[in-house]
């Protein structure tokens, strides 16, 4: 079958194959033929280094498809459902998803050190453990979850990451208040999914902060009420704020730089929220004193920062009743083949979210 493979962490550009087996079928597992996957900023930070991958492997991990085949003892799935592709599925008997945070259960992650395909000249990896940029892939049964009839594969893509991730740090982590003022900085399919859930909360003001004039246009079309440069963010700070600082700052790039400016742009008192992701050798620094004195609540938001299983219902029905616009998100449309020129659309910042269509 096809696949998209990323032979050496660093390389910019992927191969892709017809020779590619999907492996690992068995019990507990799901087999399943992906329709519609997702490019998530995270695929490029796995296949630079900033994300920890191992190699060769196949990018994707926002995804959605149909189950071609079940394995024993799974219970739940028949063959033919149509599921979105969660990376992070939950086990439901470890401490953190007792404690209802299945953002934060590793039991399924495990499998990413797995590899679940490979090709004649060895095995490959899947990204965090999925690998969608392909047209099989063999999942456990927890990454396989049933969407409705009435949601398209390519809407049910980005709710398995890049839509959850924004709208949950708003709704869950920040829980963003009516009549707040937030500034989101970066501002593609995630940034965008924050301004859609702090529109959603009631916000009153939401300023986008992004580099690229073609996703500031976008951010103003999902909801903020103003959109700026990285250069004008002091102007807009003093402008919305009155120079105090913003009620909620989101971070949406993942640099320490990036929360450094989102952190001295928060009010006293206000909430820094970090939905980024970033390097492990890139680290964020507050002083002691201003930590204490300044009382900035500073959150980091993991996969939306809630139950995962919640937040994908919650943006269903926030989709159905027409309080978010998922569709205008994807802004290009590719097969496998133009995979290429859809990542460095997205390196550039020309594309919100691109499905690759399989
Ligand atoms: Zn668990
Ligand atoms: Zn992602």
């Amino acid at each position: 079958m096809r696949a998209a493979v990323l032979h050496e962490i660093g390389q910019d550009k992927l191969e892709v194959l017809d020779d590619v087996e999907a492996v690992g079928f068995g019990p507990g597992k799901v087999r399943l033929r992906i329709r519609a996957t997702g490019l998530c900023h995270s695929d490029v930070s796995a296949m630079s280094g900033v994300l920890p991958q191992p190699a060769p492997f196949i990018p994707g991990h926002e995804g959605a498809g149909e189950v071609m085949d079940v394995g024993d003892g799974v219970t739940g799935l028949s063959a033919g459902d149509r599921v979105l592709v969660c990376w992070l599925p939950a086990c439901g008997a470890c401490p953190s998803c007792k404690r209802g945070q299945t953002q934060l259960c590793l039991a399924g992650f495990m499998n990413a050190g797995t590899p679940n395909f490979k090709r004649p000249g060895g095995d490959v990896f899947g990204f965090a453990g999925t690998g969608t940029f392909t047209e099989e892939v063999v999942v456990g049964a927890g990454c396989a979850v049933p969407i409705p009839d009435d949601v398209p594969f390519e809407i049910a893509a980005l709710i398995g990451c890049g839509v959850t991730t924004g709208l949950g740090a708003a709704i869950n982590t920040a829980k963003v208040e009516a009549g707040s003022s937030v500034a989101v900085i970066g501002c593609g399919g995630v940034g965008i999914s924050t301004i859609q859930g702090a529109r959603v909360q009631g916000a009153a003001q939401i300023v986008a902060v992004d580099p690229v004039a073609s996703r500031r246009e976008a951010a103003l079309r999902f909801g903020a009420t103003e959109a700026v440069s990285p250069d004008e963010f002091a102007d807009a700070k003093q402008r919305v704020t009155a120079g105090e600082g913003f009620d909620y700052v989101f971070e949406v790039v993942g640099k320490s730089a990036t929360a450094r400016t989102a952190y001295e742009n928060t009010r006293r008192g206000g909430t820094l929220c970090i939905v980024g992701a970033g390097a492990m050798d890139d680290n964020f620094q507050v002083n002691m004193f201003e930590l204490f004195f300044d009382e900035k609540r500073i959150l980091p938001s993991m996969y939306g920062g809630g139950d995962v299983l919640r937040s994908y219902e919650r943006a269903i029905a926030l989709w159905r009743a027409g309080r978010i616009d998922l569709e205008s998100m994807i802004t290009h449309r590719v097969r496998l083949d133009g995979i290429n020129d859809a990542l460095d659309q997205m390196r550039t910042g020309e594309s919100l979210r691109t499905c690759v269509e399989l």
